[in-house]
């Protein structure tokens, strides 16, 4: 069975691609490398010994994709593709609508055209509406998104549900990822973001590895047992598994459904700061700083839903996330750049 992946070589993509190589899936992927290296894929195919059909380039590019789909018998689509980063989002809106919807319209269009109509969508808990209770579950409310990109991961939802309440013969897995970090245990690949990272892993393994001199921990003031915001990080390869599992139920169903891929367990930014600090027995100096705009308190799963339906459960402990994510940034103290 072949799986066409876009935004492959992205974190989350690069990490899947591994997955369904090692369980025996055909993996063909685009990537126009706007947040990513063809290292990352290399490195794929060198950990598992396999090949990857890799074409660079644009989901918004119709024609290349018409020729992704006519060299190749697709059965399945993951749709990592897309720009992630909130701030940039709020600065310049257009480039994220633009790149956002027009790639998943385009290929919807296309997939519609050539009759592949099965496809799962890398959603965000960000969908999720600020007042709801905890843990979010899938039927929580959504929308009162804070930031354009938040919005194009409502409107995509929109757009691929809508289509496949209007023709039954589409197969439609929205997954709301919580907060994905961790490595491949090999420390071969992981997380490589450019720039400043804006999310709390990235940050940590960069002070530690001292590319950067201490941690601002964003509030210690919020309600919670030690002042500071709680999520549910999520290992990379346990949200890998969570694509998998979706894989198959996409296969054997019609319709649209949601599943969140959290592991349902809260932890704070203390909490991670000094986890982190045990698994790698490396300092983490930090300082409280200013809380960061848009920031909910606390934000963690249901899991019941992916637990049932999937048959899928997140088995990484938050020592292993640390763990890996130092693997990962230890042996590549400036990411992919270090070959
Ligand atoms: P990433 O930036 O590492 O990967 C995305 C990949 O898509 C990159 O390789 C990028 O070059 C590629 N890409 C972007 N636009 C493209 C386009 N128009 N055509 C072809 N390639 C394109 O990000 P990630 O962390 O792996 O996230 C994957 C997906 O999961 C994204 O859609 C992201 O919004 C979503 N998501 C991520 C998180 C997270 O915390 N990492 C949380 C929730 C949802
Ligand atoms: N955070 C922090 N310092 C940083 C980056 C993040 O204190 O340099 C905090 C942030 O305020 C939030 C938590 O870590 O409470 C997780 O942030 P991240 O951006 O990783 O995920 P999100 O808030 O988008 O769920």
């Amino acid at each position: 069975m072949a799986i066409l992946v876009t935004g492959g070589m992205g974190y989350i993509g690069s990490h899947t691609c591994l997955e369904l190589l090692e369980l025996g899936y055909e993996v063909v992927c685009i990537d126009n490398l706007s947040n990513s290296s063809p290292e990352s894929i290399r490195r794929v195919e060198e950990l598992t010994g396999k090949s990857v059909r890799a074409y660079i380039g644009d989901v918004r590019d119709e024609a290349l994709l018409r020729q992704i789909f006519a060299e190749n018998t697709i059965d399945c689509v993951i749709h990592f593709a897309g720009l992630k980063a909130v701030g940039e989002s709020v600065s310049i809106p257009w480039k994220y609508y633009d790149n956002n919807l027009n790639s998943t319209l385009v290929l919807t269009k296309v997939m519609a055209d050539v009759g592949v109509k099965r496809i799962i969508f890398s959603s965000s808990a960000t969908v999720y509406a600020g007042d709801n209770q905890m843990p979010l579950r899938e039927d929580s409310r959504t929308g009162g998104c804070t930031n354009p990109y938040g919005w194009t991961k409502y409107m995509t939802e929109q757009i691929l549900s809508g289509m496949a309440f209007a023709d039954r013969d589409w197969s439609v897995v929205l997954l709301r990822y919580f907060n994905p970090i961790g490595a491949h245990h090999s420390g071969r690949i992981g997380e490589d973001p450019q720039g400043i990272p804006n999310n709390l892993m990235p940050f940590i393994t960069q002070v530690a590895v001292g590319r950067r001199e201490r941690l601002n921990i964003f509030g210690n003031d919020y309600d919670t047992p030690d002042g500071t915001c709680i999520r549910d990080y999520i290992h990379v390869v346990d949200l890998a598994k969570g694509h998998v599992a979706a894989i198959s139920y996409v296969m054997q169903n019609q319709g649209c459904e949601v599943f969140n891929l959290g592991t349902g367990q809260g932890t704070s930014v203390l909490e991670m700061v000094n986890t982190f600090m045990e698994a790698t027995g490396v300092n983490v100096p930090y300082v409280f700083a200013g809380r960061r705009a848009g920031d909910l308190p606390v934000c963690y799963a249901g899991t019941d839903k992916s637990a049932q339906v999937l048959g899928w459960k997140a088995e990484k402990t938050l020592f292993d996330m640390c763990r890996d994510s130092w693997a990962w940034q230890s042996k590549n103290p400036m990411g992919y750049l270090e070959k």
